[in-house]
């Protein structure tokens, strides 16, 4: 038995003991834990004697909430109150909610349109008290496991989690009594266990299909530090859409058209799950099919029959491969190793898809089940400072562009997408009026040019800076992404020093789609998106000037104009207004153009009279600034 170490009172725990930490991989069908053990990460065994725990949740009568293969098997007899893929909805709104596959499984209550919630016998749980329960009886099997309290957790996200689905995330581990070290991306997670810091000239792809998600990223190793390249995927395709299929499939061969009962729809998802998983190792399975008690149905599916019902599915996942090759701007030559990752993953047709796709062979050598875990573990134990001399750096990157709103209604994009975090990014902005002393902030999240068509994420203000003409006001906004993808933006009149900051925590639910179809949008859009900026940035030169021309009017219109000049200004702002009611942009600027034309020697006798005025008894130098400051942009 091994000496246990006592330190003397009042003196520092000896330098060597152990922070106790662990990763964990909170899945959308799987969840498990790990912990570094003797130096290398193991994945612990729940009380089932399991390493991976269904992510599934079974809300008795009486309250308690039971967790894994035991509430699995409560699905079938009493779905409603069993709750499987919450995961799908954290971070969501209920306006998220229409269409997915939760919402034709579930009954929601809606009333907290930010946050719906399952309804069940034990009343009303939201996908955040889901994962709170998840995360609670892996903690248990943890200190069971350590045999003492542990430092904190690094749990692992999808690489498409926006800041509400992190933050949600983050929420359910504080429920649960779990300080987060760190939310590491699943993927990144993957590559740490494979250990690939150590090939210094790699570049690696991951392939990451769960029974919810997909992901896709590009990793490269840069002198010992792993860098994400790109990101992208799926928040709605996985491992489960297969089970739907396969339903289909046996469905059209048993002829059954009705199975609206829960109970037997989840039965028919379990026998299609289960022949799913049989035929990764099989090339054909027996099948016996308990329809609805009265009904069943026999016979032998191939794998053959099995691909050609996937077969779309599959292929669905190589768009994403295809567009983070080309964000990376990469080809297949220069990648060295594709990593499989997911359960989904050992579906051969997966595999031999895949493999074909970036006309390689696929890793498969660690376990796709277990990986992610693995990796969180060794890097929860960096992080409890068990590894002092570790240079171990994960650097994640954010998924959509994050900006601000201006003038116009347009999206100026400060920190673009697939930037690495952490990370700080500063720029200026400066007032559109004359006098103006506050500022309003709209943070945006998303790739589209217009605001209505990204993601609103915060407003806040800014105020009480000193008024000066439009244009002279500098503000600098600076937008700082922790490394958990937590976004803080502050803003400061750099005269005043007045500031503004927020802590960018996203309401739930203000998502109106999910991130891959707003990248794919951007992509459809772009043009017609460039169209709209321009037309926008017209519109807003040319109010600019026609304030500008009004306020001079309105100063000194009496004394610099007959009214033969008068009428001609008037009429080019009744054009340039004209063309603004339209959508033509080059019809805008020509209008504006004219009008500035128009008024040019109207403006010029301003300036002389005002520099006449200027002049009496004070020194050139001075006149000159004084220009130089009313002249400023
Ligand atoms: P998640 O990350 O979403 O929790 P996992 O990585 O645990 O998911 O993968 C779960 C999916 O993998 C499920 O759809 C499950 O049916 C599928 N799966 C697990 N084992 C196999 C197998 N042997 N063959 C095919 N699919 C499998
Ligand atoms: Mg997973």
């Amino acid at each position: 038995m091994a000496l246990l170490q006592i330190s003397e009172p009042g003196q520092a725990p000896a330098p060597h003991q152990r922070r106790d930490a662990v990763g964990i991989d909170l899945g959308t069908t799987n969840s498990l834990v790990a912990a570094v053990r003797s130096g290398s990460a193991v994945v612990l065994a729940n009380h089932d004697g399991d390493v991976s725990t269904p992510s599934v949740v079974y809300f008795a009568e009486d309250g308690t909430a039971i967790v894994g293969r035991e509430a699995e098997a409560q699905s079938v007899v009493d779905p409603m109150n069993t709750i499987r893929s919450a995961k799908r909805l954290m971070g969501k709104g209920s306006a998220d909610l229409a269409g997915t596959w939760l919402a034709g499984h579930y009954t929601f209550d809606t009333g907290d349109e930010a946050m719906p919630a399952f309804v069940t016998q034990a009343g009303n749980k939201s996908a955040i008290d889901v994962s709170a329960a998840i995360l609670s009886r892996l903690k248990t099997v943890a200190t069971e496991s350590v045999g003492g309290d542990l430092v904190g957790a690094v749990i692992t996200v999808p690489a498409y989690f926006d800041d509400a689905q992190r933050q949600a995330t983050k929420d359910a581990a504080t429920l649960a009594g779990l300080p987060v070290l760190r939310l590491i991306n699943e993927p990144t997670a993957a590559a740490v266990a494979y250990g690939l810091d150590r090939d210094e000239t790699g570049t690696v792809v991951v392939y990451d299909l769960g029974g919810g998600t997909f992901d896709i990223s590009v990793l490269k190793m840069q002198s010992g530090l792993f860098e994400v390249l790109a990101t992208a995927g799926d928040t709605a395709l996985g491992g489960d859409d297969f089970d739907e299929a396969v339903v289909e499939l046996l469905s059209s061969l048993a002829g059954v058209l009705d199975l609206e009962d829960r109970g037997a729809q989840r039965r028919a998802l379990k026998c299609a799950r289960d022949l799913k998983e049989a035929l990764s190792d099989q090339e054909s399975v027996e099948v016996d099919w308990d329809i609805d008690g009265s009904r069943s149905w026999q016979g032998t599916i191939s794998r053959a029959q099995f691909n050609t019902a996937i077969e779309g599915l599959v292929k669905k996942t190589l768009s994403p491969c295809r567009r983070v090759m080309r964000d990376a701007d990469l080809d297949n030559s220069d990648i060295s190793a594709v990593v499989m990752v997911g359960g989904a993953t050992r579906v051969p047709l997966v595999r031999d898809s895949v493999s074909e796709f970036f006309n390689q062979t696929v890793l498969t050598d660690i376990n796709p089940d277990q990986v992610v875990a693995v990796g969180a573990a060794i890097q929860a134990d960096v992080l409890a400072g068990n590894k002092p001399d570790s240079d171990l750096l994960l650097l994640d990157v954010i998924p959509l562009s994050l900006g601000l709103e201006t003038m116009g209604g347009l999206a100026e994009k400060i920190v673009p997408r697939n930037t690495t975090i952490p990370i700080a990014r500063a720029q200026e902005f400066t007032t559109y009026k004359d006098g103006q002393t506050a500022l309003a902030l709209h943070v945006v999240q998303g790739e589209r040019e217009l605001v209505d068509d990204c993601r609103s994420l915060a407003r806040f203000e800014l105020s009480g800076f000193p008024s000066r003409v439009a244009g002279a006001v500098r503000i600098q906004v600076l937008f700082q992404v922790d490394a958990d993808g937590l976004l803080t933006v502050s803003a400061m009149e750099k005269e005043s020093g007045v500031l503004a900051t927020i802590d960018v925590k996203p309401s739930y639910g203000l998502s109106d789609g999910d991130i891959e179809s707003m990248l794919k949008d951007s992509m459809d859009y772009a043009a017609e998106d460039m169209h709209k900026r321009l037309l926008q940035e017209q519109r807003v030169d040319a109010e600019r000037v026609l304030e500008a021309i009004a306020a001079a009017l309105a100063a000194d219109g009496e004394d610099h104009l007959d009214d033969g000049e008068r009428a001609a200004i008037d009429g080019h702002i009744e054009l340039v207004s004209q063309a603004l009611s339209g959508e033509d942009g080059d019809a805008i600027k020509s209008a504006v153009e004219a009008l500035e034309r128009g008024s040019a020697s109207f403006v010029e006798r301003r300036m002389n009279a005002s520099v006449k005025q200027l002049m009496a008894g004070q020194h050139v130098d001075a006149v000159v600034a004084k220009l130089e400051e009313s002249e400023e942009p």
